[in-house]
């Protein structure tokens, strides 16, 4: 019999996915837990071991059914020895080796890879990339990830670290210290970790929301979907922050482009809901950036996947 699954496994910081997918991507079954959370690095892999063979046996499968299973992590991945570096997602798990201590668990193959990497190749194969050879993934959520395929393969540089765009730097001066400790990352200026500061900033400035926030509301909770209601009842703080957002990526993806020439970026990640608003400033300061510059279409678009994007691309890593 042809081998026709793939297994993914997306391994998150609240919540562990593993998914069954056919080999255009559909998902077959899946399993969701938050059981992986406090774990030593042993029960880990126990528990996702036990949860792939779980859901290759309620489904009438057998292991040798399966191409191969793909896990993608947040952090540093060593690509080649499938090793987790350093991960922020996960206590513990320092120069894991992630990928081998789950291979002895089976017989197929298993990949490991960084998350954004996972979800470009997902989107590659699956959704907007479809067709390219050349592209492009950003995810723009709390931080900013992304995947860089050329020639239908994923690049990753010497250490499997390439595509960290979300450190590239656009405003040195900026009062925003990001992750890494420098200031002025795209990731600390554009996404989920700056919207608290830029809200309080805009507030100062004297500006009025029409959010309505209770009198004790958290400000460091202040989330996309709050941003989200905001641009729905027309809120002018709300909205400027979203455009600030969008001019950060679109100068972001201006560097992309110069340094890659790419024919598409597609963007997923959680603020990619603000849609039109905030993707047409991503574009129109893209285009003003690369002017007269741009000899061949690019397309800049949103991710179609959807919710299970990670996973999916995790599986998809089994194809590379
Ligand atoms: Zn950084």
């Amino acid at each position: 019999m042809m081998k026709k699954l793939l297994c993914g496994v997306d391994i998150g910081g609240t919540k562990c996915s593993i998914v069954l997918v056919n080999v255009e991507g559909q998902i077959i079954d899946k399993i969701h837990t938050c059981a992986h959370v406090d774990r030593n690095e042993e029960d880990l892999v126990k528990l996702v071991a036990e949860n792939i063979k779980e859901i290759i046996k309620r489904n009438d499968f057998q292991e040798s059914d399966l191409l191969g299973i793909g896990m993608g992590c947040a952090g540093h991945i060593r690509f080649r020895d499938g090793t987790i570096i350093t991960t922020s997602n996960l206590k513990g798990f320092k120069n894991y080796p992630l990928r081998d201590a789950v291979q002895s668990y089976f017989k197929i193959p298993v990949v490991l890879d960084n998350d954004a990497n996972a979800q470009a190749f997902g989107e590659f194969k699956f959704g907007a990339g479809k067709g390219f050879n050349d592209m492009v993934f950003l995810t723009i959520s709390t931080g900013i990830g992304a995947g860089i395929i050329i020639n239908k393969k994923l690049y990753r540089g010497v250490t499997g670290t390439a595509g960290e765009f979300g450190h590239t730097i656009v405003e040195p001066n900026s009062e925003l210290t990001c992750t890494c400790g420098n200031r002025g990352c795209l990731m600390a200026c554009a996404c989920g970790m700056a919207l608290p500061y830029l809200f309080e900033q805009k507030i100062k400035e004297g500006k009025k929301s029409k959010l309505n926030l209770p009198s004790n509301f958290n400000l460091s909770k202040l989330s996309g979907q709050h941003l989200k209601k905001g641009l729905e009842i027309d809120d002018p703080v709300s909205k400027e922050i979203i455009l600030d957002s969008g001019y950060y990526v679109g100068l972001g993806i201006y560097n992309i482009f110069q340094t890659l020439n790419p024919p598409l970026i597609v963007l997923g990640g959680g603020l990619t809901n603000w849609g039109d608003f905030y993707l047409d400033k991503i574009k129109s300061t893209f285009y003003e950036l690369a002017r007269d510059m741009i000899f061949d279409p690019i397309e800049i678009v949103i991710s179609n996947i959807g919710a299970d994007a990670g996973v999916i691309g995790a599986a998809a890593l089994t194809l590379e």
